[in-house]
């Protein structure tokens, strides 16, 4: 396939791939073409033998919402029957479980309840960080944070100061689906705007914490606002490093003045530096010299309709529609007819977000909505991590996703791949490289699925023809659906 631009040099690092570049990709290359060049891309920011894995735990402390997001079945109002906030008891229940299975780090994310004071979450993250001294604390997505705000009075700063004296870690991406203002105010009715969203998380870089981030695909968005998506992302973190080399009076940006980059960003992405001031470089270097923060890890999955008011809107036929990248139709603009992602627009979009974020270091593989075999199949598309064993999911399976795996499963998964398995931490350092017959994966499995054989009557199946064992023919046995539960 012919492209406009020498693909070698984006996968060698010699450049970077622009927008209209991503785009080209996404609408002229074949699957197979971008699997392997995101791979070679992988390669080479992952030569490691192995790959790597998290076990940690989803904590929903409380499913009361503010935000009335059309993808979501898991929020609630106060006067829900079934509408929740977690006691810290429970909370520390919960942990100690994980603690059991060598898990080291929760996920811990809400609802954003009007309710809860901030001395509630500032007594949860002593009450975690006190007895469970170990567990990583990777807590409050961004939506929570602009409305934490609002709750509370305070700037983000603050916030993110006072809870990281508490015991916050870092801060996951949840909450980013699509920046772009047409989408996002069409399905996270509610909810903080991109602009917001990605203020948090300058922040959270500022002030030394690390952070991920996220998009939602399969929606009601076109393919060049996840490219415009991703590029946000990208500039974000060219801040964030760039701060940081002017923190510690290095250079970044190919030997350009960290300065020009700074610059660069904030002039195309003003709505991120209007509230929130950014400090003062000189500043910074008094204060935390090298320790500032950035995006660790970039994951992106596809919808799930199952439960949720988006997904009753009309799928798109393209037949009754039109195109929809770009569409003039009404319904198609204002969100009411939905274009789902497949495996194949997944792996697509998770090619070219190995090859357009290359300041991020890593991609997670989206098993929990993919399933196994997508997951595994992620690693020879750009995914250098098979994401976490996840405990406990909540909000996902909310939506009608059910996948599960465990340590055991997620290691046969990478093995079976290629690569040796390895439990990692937060900041991606390895705690176990899977090497030995002691492996997950590798240690007999006293829970084995087997076919369960029943002796049935006669009209069913019987012995091979021509096999001569000296069986009784008159007895005749049906062998029941695989896998069936013992
Ligand atoms: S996705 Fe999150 S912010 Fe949106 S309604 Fe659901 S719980 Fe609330």
């Amino acid at each position: 396939m012919k492209l406009s631009f020498n693909i070698d040099d984006i996968i060698t690092g010699k450049s970077r791939l622009t927008d209209e570049q991503a785009l080209e990709l996404h609408h002229n290359a074949s699957l197979h073409d971008l699997g392997s060049w995101a791979s070679a891309v992988t390669q080479r920011m992952h030569p490691e033998d192995y790959r790597t894995y998290v076990i940690d735990r989803n904590i929903n402390y409380t499913n009361v919402c503010t935000a009335k997001c059309t993808f979501c079945a898991f929020r609630r109002d106060h006067e829900d029957a079934d509408a929740y906030t977690l006691e810290y008891d429970k909370i520390g229940e919960k942990i100690r479980e994980l603690v059991a299975i060598n898990g080291t780090q929760i996920l811990m994310q809400g609802g954003m309840n009007d309710r809860l004071p901030i001395e509630w979450y500032e007594g949860l993250l002593r009450y975690i960080r006190t007895n469970f001294p170990t567990v990583h604390i990777h807590a409050f997505s961004p939506p929570e944070f602009v409305e934490f705000e609002r709750f509370f009075n305070l700037d983000v700063r603050e916030i993110i100061r006072r809870f990281r004296a508490a015991g916050l870690q870092t801060i996951p991406g949840g909450g980013g689906e699509i920046f772009s203002p047409r989408v996002r105010k069409r399905i996270g009715l509610g909810k903080c705007t991109g602009d917001d969203w990605l203020r948090v998380m300058r922040v959270a870089h500022e002030e030394g914490m690390n952070t991920s981030c996220t998009m939602l695909i399969g929606h009601i968005e076109f393919v060049r606002e996840r490219i415009e998506h991703m590029s946000a992302l990208r500039d974000m973190q060219d801040y964030a490093h760039a701060l940081s080399d002017e923190a510690t009076k290095r250079r970044s940006d190919g030997g350009k003045d960290s300065d020009v980059v700074i610059r660069r960003v904030m002039a195309r992405w003003p709505g991120v530096f209007a509230k929130s001031l950014p400090p003062h470089p000189s500043s910074l270097r008094r204060s935390v010299a090298s320790s500032l923060g950035c995006y660790t890890a970039f994951i992106h999955w596809p919808f799930q309709r199952e439960n949720t008011p988006l997904g009753r809107a009309k799928e798109w036929d393209p037949n009754v529609y039109g195109p929809f990248d770009e569409s003039t139709n009404d319904d198609i603009l204002r969100g009411r007819v939905v274009r789902m992602a497949g495996a194949d627009e997944y792996l697509r979009t998770l090619a070219i977000s190995r090859l357009f974020l290359d300041n991020i270091p890593n991609l997670q593989s989206s098993w929990v909505t993919m399933g196994p075999k997508i997951g595994q199949l992620a690693l020879f598309f750009g995914a250098n991590d098979m994401g976490s064993v996840m405990m406990e999911e909540n909000v996902v399976s909310a939506a009608g996703t059910t996948y599960r795996l465990e340590a055991r499963e997620i290691c046969r998964l990478i093995r079976d791949a290629g690569w040796i398995p390895a439990q990692r931490d937060q900041y991606y350092n390895v705690l176990k490289r899977h090497d030995g017959m002691d492996s997950p994966d590798l240690v007999p499995n006293p829970n084995a699925r087997t076919r369960n054989v029943k002796k049935i009557d006669k009209q069913f199946i019987g012995s091979a023809p021509g096999l001569d064992d000296g069986a009784d023919r008159s007895v005749k046995v049906q062998l029941p659906l695989l896998g069936e539960a013992r």
